[in-house]
């Protein structure tokens, strides 16, 4: 879509149509493994001389984060969540010696009030980031893919 629209529009600023939209751009200056990236050519004038890094790893030039896509949220994982209810563990075990050997309900309680807190605020973390990445980042990222860079001044907007 973007490769039609793209030369259909010209920079509000310096009016150049040297335009480049930000997932083009990005994807120019993202390299990833031992790739070495060779730069795309821009449809209209090809003023642009860009050096692109050839690093191993993923390696983001600084125009690259500029232009970076908007990130998901990481829910809660099966790795995560094991790791959080050993922690949860080694955080209750003590107040639980304390509970049975004191007989305490103050600390019966206490142990029972952390463990579903710490489970709850999970529960929450997690529902949030699902909800923010089924609402949130589906606008986000279709806002950045109407996001355009003028080649020629540098200002970014909109299409
Ligand atoms: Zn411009």
């Amino acid at each position: 879509m973007s490769e039609d629209v793209k030369d259909a529009f010209v920079c509000p600023n310096c009016h150049s149509d040297q335009i480049q939209s930000y997932e083009l751009i990005y994807a120019q200056n993202v390299s990833s493994s031992t790739h070495t990236t060779t730069g795309v050519g821009i449809s209209t004038g090809g003023g642009l001389g860009s050096g692109v890094a050839t690093t191993s790893g993923t390696s983001v030039t600084a125009l690259g984060e500029v232009v970076a896509p908007p990130m998901m949220k990481s829910g809660m994982t099966f790795k995560k969540g094991c790791l959080v209810y050993i922690g949860l563990g080694f955080l209750l075990l003590p107040i639980y010696a304390i509970a049975a050997f004191t007989d305490s309900t103050f600390f019966y309680f206490l142990e029972t009030a952390i463990f579903f807190g710490v489970v709850y605020y999970f529960y929450k973390k997690h529902k949030d980031a699902k909800k923010w990445n089924a609402e949130v980042y589906p606008k986000l990222l279709e806002e950045w893919q109407h996001c355009y860079m003028c080649m020629k001044c540098g200002h970014s907007f909109k299409v």
